[in-house]
């Protein structure tokens, strides 16, 4: 079996988790920029987290013969401050051009705050100016809906963007149709106790059709499961779906959505 895992925080995993991925047959990690689970104290930070998933952990995933690609922004959990927000954003484009960035991402919302809606303005301005992709991370729990809309809203706003070009993450079953429609790529994410399970994440691909969707495990320095995406592919084996089915949603679809950007290439 083959897939691609676009989304996985893998600074905050051990080298085991890159060693398990390659063994169950991951082709290519992708590691979206994200809230390290504490507050950085200045855009310094940032600046060597950039360096660190554009330098240090490609190199890490090499060891495994994995590429290893990134999205860049800062997070809505720390846009909250403007000025920090405003520092971030002006360095993004001294990383833009690195070999293994995909794009702009995971934006989004947190709260649904008008600070985080300014935030992501920004970066979606950014991304249409550098004509790079877009991965959006929606907010949790009760929040999700309201948030999809606005987000859904400020993009469809926004004529430079393409919806094709956009990946609208954390999909779950109320929500997944209003992106879809919308004409953007959903992601299903796939937790052991919060977001999806393996089958929930079956049954929302047997309810809304394979064609734009992805899932992807998030893993990161909570409890989260590097391997979600491979077992998943396991629990759709069970149900009877072929091979080609499976290949098609956790390798091609990724591969389709990713290879608009061409830094995107498996060798
Ligand atoms: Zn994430």
């Amino acid at each position: 079996m083959r897939y691609i895992e676009p989304h996985a925080h893998m600074v905050s995993r051990v080298t085991d988790d890159y060693a398990a991925m390659a063994m169950a047959g991951c082709q290519a990690v992708c590691e979206p920029a994200f809230w390290a689970g504490f507050d950085r104290g200045s855009a310094e930070g940032f600046r060597d987290y950039f360096s660190l998933l554009t330098e240090h952990e490609p190199k890490r995933a090499a060891n495994f013969l994995l590429p290893h690609f990134c999205w860049l922004c800062i997070n809505p959990k720390e846009s909250e401050d403007l000025k920090l927000a405003d520092e971030v954003l002006a360095i993004i484009p001294e990383f833009i051009d690195r070999p293994n960035v995909l794009g702009i991402g995971e934006i989004g919302l947190n709260k649904n705050s008008r600070n985080e809606i300014i935030v992501l303005e920004k970066h979606v301005d950014l991304a249409a100016r550098f004509n790079q992709l877009i991965l959006v991370h929606t907010p949790h729990l009760e929040d999700k809906l309201k948030g999809t809309r606005l987000i859904i809203d400020l993009l469809k706003n926004e004529s430079r963007i393409e919806p094709g070009r956009v990946l609208i993450d954390h999909v779950e079953e109320h929500t997944a149709p209003l992106v879809l429609e919308a004409g953007f790529w959903a992601g299903i994410t796939l937790y052991p106790q919060s977001k999806c399970t393996p089958p929930r994440a079956i049954d929302m691909v047997e309810r809304f059709g394979a064609e734009r969707l992805w899932l992807n495990c998030a893993c990161d320095w909570g409890k989260s499961d590097p391997l979600a995406v491979p077992k998943t592919a396991l629990e759709m084996r069970t149900r009877g779906h072929s091979e080609e089915k499976i290949d098609f949603l956790v390798y091609r679809n990724p591969c389709r959505f990713l290879g608009q950007s061409p830094v995107f290439k498996l060798s």
